[in-house]
């Protein structure tokens, strides 16, 4: 008998919430392993935060809650928009879902039909393929190598477009490079895609506030207005301010999809959890302080790794001007071949043997859709990060 609908033929389970579990089992039976798997902030959520869910709990705020979402983070989330990207979203613009994840996976069950195109620039965050093809769209992945700093240029934007292309996925900064776009470059991809009005736009800006070097965060909406009404602005408290475990996310989109996602939501989750709402708001309109701090922990940490990388031999690191992860390039050991005698043909490989050989986990590039490299994430102390380059340069030097 087979019970699983075929529809789950069309994916995988998402590799970086697996490979993150793989690796924390084993250290929870004793293994040594650094985990830089994680796509999360290794700080706590701050106080102001936790105190806010405990007086929602106190006061009783523990029954059904709109879908959208309370009217107070409704608005929260309004003053948000305005006040850090100049976008002004009516409160039937705005929808509250259960992390950013799902608010992906709404907007596209409720927008694509089958074999609508969704372009994706490689590397990508791993769940936005898997997304499209549960809604039965058809991913275009185009790859933008690491010369063009893994970012989508106007070119390769203008080639992919069909009359089947239904969405672009942008993400700055991004996960797994840190790469950013500037306004300049937004600016020329908006002048693409104003020639092409059947295209939304996902701009999923969750790494928005983890950002180093005083460089400037823009989103496509706020740089082009009058590609406004075809974008979906996504962020969510996930990142920023330290709240994976809470699940919430959010976006700024036109009326008929917020309207079609809540539909979505009113027959499925209903709405996430009514404190973790109440926690959002604090966090939102509350002291913004601790950012500025993470971030410079950040930043020490990804000049710490980036430098101790680029000096193993087989190895080269880019500097990420965002987010919290590195994507160095493995070319240089692929063909070696392990003190076992396995060959690394390639960066999947390179990660069975740094994990088998010196407890590092990491996730290889192919599941990002750009080989050969691998995803570090460095919000983790200096010491495991230290401690992980210098296994990963033993590794290295052993290989043949
Ligand atoms: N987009 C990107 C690029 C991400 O890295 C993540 C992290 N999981 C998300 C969206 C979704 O995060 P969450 O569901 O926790 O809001
Ligand atoms: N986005 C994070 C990551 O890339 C968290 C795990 C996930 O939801 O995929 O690792």
């Amino acid at each position: 008998m087979n019970f699983i609908a075929d529809r789950l033929k069309r994916i995988k389970p998402s590799m970086t919430v697996g490979i993150n579990v793989k690796a924390n089992a084993l250290r929870a039976e004793g293994k040594d392993v650094l985990v830089l798997a994680a796509g999360e902030p290794d700080f706590d959520t701050p106080l102001n935060i936790r105190k806010a869910a405990v007086t929602a709990m106190e006061e009783g705020q523990t029954r059904y809650v709109p879908g959208k979402g309370t009217p107070a983070l409704q608005k929260a989330i309004q003053s948000k928009f305005l006040k850090d990207n100049n976008l002004h979203y009516d409160l039937d613009e705005i929808i509250v879902g259960v992390g950013g994840k799902h608010i992906i996976y709404n907007a596209m069950m409720a927008t694509i039909n089958p074999e609508d195109e969704v372009i994706i620039p490689a590397p990508f965050w791993v769940s936005y393929p898997d997304i499209v093809l549960l809604a039965e769209g058809k991913p275009i992945i185009v790859p933008c190598p690491e010369d063009q700093n893994f970012k989508l240029t106007a070119d390769q934007l203008e080639k992919s477009i069909t009359d089947k292309t239904k969405w672009l996925m942008l993400n700055s900064p991004s996960n797994p490079t840190g790469s950013l776009y500037s306004k300049q470059e937004l600016q020329k991809l908006a002048d693409v895609l104003l020639k092409y009005p059947q295209v939304l736009i996902m701009s999923d800006d969750i790494y928005e506030k983890v950002i180093y070097d005083d460089l400037e965060f823009s989103t496509i909406a706020s740089v082009e207005p009058k590609l406004k009404d075809r974008c979906l602005t996504l962020n969510g408290v996930s990142k920023s301010y330290c709240m994976t475990g809470w699940r919430l996310g959010y976006c700024g989109a036109p009326k008929e999809i917020i309207t079609a996602m809540n539909k979505i939501q009113s027959q499925s989750t209903t709405s996430t959890s009514s404190i973790s709402m109440a926690a959002s708001v604090e966090a939102l309109n509350g002291i913004q302080d601790f950012i500025g701090e993470h971030n410079q922990a950040f930043v020490r940490r990804r000049d710490l790794v980036v430098n101790l990388l680029n000096q193993i031999d087989g190895l080269s690191c880019l500097t990420p001007q965002g987010a919290f992860y590195v994507y160095p390039s493995c070319a240089g050991v692929i063909g070696k071949v392990t003190p076992d005698g396995q060959k690394i043909s390639n960066d999947e490989d390179f990660m069975s043997y740094l994990l088998e050989r010196e407890g590092i986990a990491g996730v290889h590039g192919a599941a990002f859709g750009l080989s050969p490299y691998f995803r570090l994430s460095y919000a983790t102390s200096d010491e495991i990060l230290t401690d992980a380059c210098a296994r990963i340069k033993r590794a290295c030097e052993q290989l043949k």
